[in-house]
């Protein structure tokens, strides 16, 4: 004990010696402190001193570097500090927060509210009323429900606050007799007396404050929360990095992070809360352009990452595309014809391409990267053509044999349901080099084949042909250029932002000799039966549509099933076909070839996917409930008619009780004909979470933007980080060394395969 009292003392004495090595490192001696203060067991005030001169000294100085080392605390530090150590924040409550993803002080900070309040003398549409509170009770109304009663002095008189739902916590707990409140909320009489009921209230003395609101678990307060915030930027806003680079905060005037996380979370004038709550203020639009800043500086030096990558320098020889078209029974379109230029630039340089081509349902994507396919054959290489599901796969198949007939150019199909002797001897020949064009589903070929020179890899109507995929073909050692298609069309905005680190081509124009499709709402099938009835008799198919839910499969089976039952009535059985998903492989393909071939009039089908097939001669689509599918499912969905010149027509058909945005989607449809149009509609309907259908898509989620809400900031960062890698594409020069840290930390995974030393 006394040794430690001298130890402590001359700890004291070296301090007052080394202000400057205090100051500079804190933390050496608050630990020297601790370490002798906890040895002895005593306190970390060090009781030991009693209420001596020294005692008040240790205090101040332990109170001192306790500030000292957390101002000297790191970033990483700071990220990792409990909310649990921030006052009125117990155990309990931290682990509400755990489950909404509040943990650390850095969780709180970026956790922004979603709207403010601010009582003040205008409490729109609501009541407010002043007044001292006096008593409290439970009572029980006539009809003996209990109901806590409170009553208010104000300067009119008495009014009564009236709670249907309390506790001996709230409010009796709160209300403080004497203390004069302020109370909002819906206005009523009860037992003679003015009443609010359910009010909120705040005590007059907090009347001007501005309360952000937070989304919360039910059990968390708004008030202690907000409370625990406060005490956060009191003791850690000082440690908030800024990521972005001065030079933007300057160019578009935005405040730092320190001064947007204190506007955000305590903003001080209630003249600029509409602002903070639409988030146009600058505060949030500092956080939304620096979270699209590296969206984009991450695809961008992605995209410019594969395309310094050594990949194939195919030949574009004029003789080829000769011999090209004189396989085709028809001459390109303009569109057609921009597209196939955009693709042969990309592979007659040495980078590797990624390119992905967007066009309509029918556009005619698909002999778009037939030919460039052609072009990679003709070069000595293989191509690979991966497609969805099994159907497509060889409905491409068909088409390419179509195509490639009479020329020496092989293709072998390579799909799971054939047998392991078949597989077997497919591979061998494409390993052998054999097989010029290998087509198939995703699984098989990626998983399966070995090519002996993969040169271009065709995938068919892939929302995302992502890391995995990428890292799968490179393992086995290929560096095959890439091209993707898409009957989905991408709005602009989501397409930077999803497909950023793509080429994107469009085709934005269809073959000619098409009639546009008549569309129409009905609530009645009869009226399809009779518009079923008059195209069949012209010799021309239809299709009905059922939605597959997986959770009611049974359901809609059911649903169609009857359908079915129901037109094989009417029509005949031998001209109407069920399709569905648990049908066998094979049952599902010689059903598609009756139809096809015209055998069967009528195909009902429950699943989407399956009918993404190309039948000139159909002329009417139906869907059933039409209102359960999304607008691009419809969209996909009415493409597969109007395949000709023959007026096709789809038939929307709805039960009578359809909700607002089922009806807002009917009507889109029957109003707009173009997928573009139709994407932008949808992504406003919807906006940009759900427009992919599933989180799995690959979207990256936004924590603080709105593609659709911000597009400007949008495009600015896309410009901006374009800019920044024009001048700097390895990211050296310091001035851009904060954006290739944040980069190399918030794209890891997804730039594993590029260098980002
Ligand atoms: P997508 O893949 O874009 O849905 P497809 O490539 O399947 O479209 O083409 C749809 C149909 O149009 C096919 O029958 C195809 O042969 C035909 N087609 C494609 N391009 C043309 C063209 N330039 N002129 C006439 N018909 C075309
Ligand atoms: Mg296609």
């Amino acid at each position: 004990m006394a040794n430690d009292r001298g130890r402590l003392l001359r700890l004291l004495a070296d301090i007052k010696d080394n202000t400057a090595d205090y100051f500079k490192n804190p933390r050496k001696y608050l630990d020297a402190l601790k370490d002798i203060t906890t040895r002895s067991g005593f306190d970390s005030a060090g009781f030991v001193f009693k209420d001596s001169y020294e005692r008040k000294e240790l205090e101040a100085i332990l109170a001192e570097l306790t500030l000292l080392t957390q101002a000297a605390a790191t970033t990483e530090e700071f990220k990792t500090v409990d909310i649990r150590s921030l006052p009125r924040i117990g155990k309990k409550m931290a682990e509400s927060l755990d489950k909404q993803g509040i943990r650390t002080v850095e969780d709180m900070f970026y956790h922004f509210p979603y709207r403010y309040e601010y009582i003040g003398e205008t409490l729109s549409g609501k009541k407010a009323l002043t007044g001292v509170f006096k008593t409290g009770g439970i009572m029980l109304t006539k009809n003996r429900k209990r109901l806590y009663k409170a009553v208010f002095q104000a300067d009119f008189g008495q009014f009564a606050a009236v709670w249907f739902h309390f506790s001996a916590k709230f409010p009796a707990g709160v209300l403080k007799e004497g203390e004069k409140y302020t109370l909002y909320g819906q206005s009523g009489t009860f037992g003679g007396l003015d009443s609010i009921v359910h009010p909120q209230f705040i005590k007059e003395s907090e009347m001007g404050e501005i309360m952000p609101v937070y989304t919360l678990p039910k059990t968390v307060a708004q008030k202690v929360y907000h409370a625990a915030v406060k005490a956060a930027l009191e003791r850690y806003l000082g440690l908030v990095p800024d990521y972005l680079p001065a030079r933007y905060e300057t160019r578009y005037k935005y405040p730092s992070a320190k001064e947007s996380l204190k506007l955000i979370h305590n903003p001080d004038t209630p003249y600029e809360l509409s602002a903070l709550s639409d988030r146009s203020h600058p505060a949030y639009q500092r956080f939304i352009y620096e979270e699209l800043f590296y969206l984009q500086m991450g695809l961008l030096y992605k995209k410019k990452a594969y395309t310094r990558q050594e990949g194939i320098r195919f030949d574009i020889k004029m003789e080829y595309l000769e011999w090209i078209k004189k396989l085709l029974p028809f001459k390109f379109t303009h569109a057609q014809k921009k597209v196939m230029a955009e693709i042969f630039n990309d592979m007659s340089a040495t980078g590797q391409m990624n390119r992905l081509v967007q066009g309509d349902v029918g556009s005619g994507k698909t002999i778009v990267a037939f030919t460039a396919g052609l072009v990679a054959v003709k070069n000595g290489w293989q191509v690979a053509v991966i497609a969805p599901t099994e159907v497509l796969a060889r409905q491409h198949m068909a088409n390419l044999v179509k195509l490639i007939q009479g020329t020496d150019v092989t293709a072998a199909l390579l799909t799971g349901s054939m047998t392991n002797a078949e597989k077997k001897r497919t591979k061998e020949m494409i390993a052998a080099g054999h097989m010029d064009f290998v087509v198939g589903t995703h699984a098989v070929i990626q998983e399966n084949a070995d090519f002996m020179r993969l040169g271009l890899a065709i995938i068919d109507e892939q929302h995302r042909f992502g890391v995995e995929q990428r890292k799968t073909l490179i393992e086995k050692g290929y560096m095959p250029d890439i091209l993707l298609m898409t009957a989905t069309p991408i709005p602009r905005t989501l397409a930077l932002s999803f497909y950023g680190d793509l080429d994107i081509s469009i085709i934005d124009e269809m073959p000619p000799g098409r009639t546009p499709i008549i569309t129409k709402h009905s609530n009645k099938i009869e009226d399809a039966h009779r518009l079923i009835a008059d195209e069949i008799a012209k010799g021309h198919g239809a299709y009905v549509i059922y939605p597959l839910i997986d959770t009611s499969e049974k359901l809609d089976l059911k649903a169609a099933t009857d359908e079915y039952e129901k037109l094989c009535e009417i029509f005949g059985e031998a001209n109407v076909g069920l399709l569905h998903g648990r049908m066998k492989h094979e049952q599902k393909q010689a059903l598609m070839d009756a139809f096809k071939a015209g055998n069967i009039k009528i195909l009902v089908s429950t699943t989407v996917v399956e009918v993404g097939v190309d039948v000139p001669q159909a002329t009417v689509m139906v869907i059933e409930n039409s209102e359960r599918f999304g607008l691009s499912q419809l969209h996909q969905l009415r493409g597969r008619v109007g395949r000709s010149h023959r007026q096709s027509y789809c038939m929307l058909i709805t039960g009578k009780e359809v909700s607002e945005e089922g009806r807002e989607r009917i009507n889109a449809m029957c109003r707009h004909a173009d997928g573009f149009r139709l994407s932008e509609i949808d992504l406003e309907m919807r906006g940009p979470g759900d427009f992919f259908g599933t989180r799995q898509s690959g979207l990256p989620e936004f924590q603080f933007s709105n593609i659709v809400r911000d597009v400007k900031v949008l495009q600015a960062a896309r410009n901006d980080a374009a800019e920044v890698l024009a001048e700097d594409p390895s990211l050296s020069m310091p001035k851009n060394a904060v954006i290739k840290q944040v980069l190399a930390k918030k794209w890891k995974k997804e730039l594993e395969y590029i260098d980002i030393a």
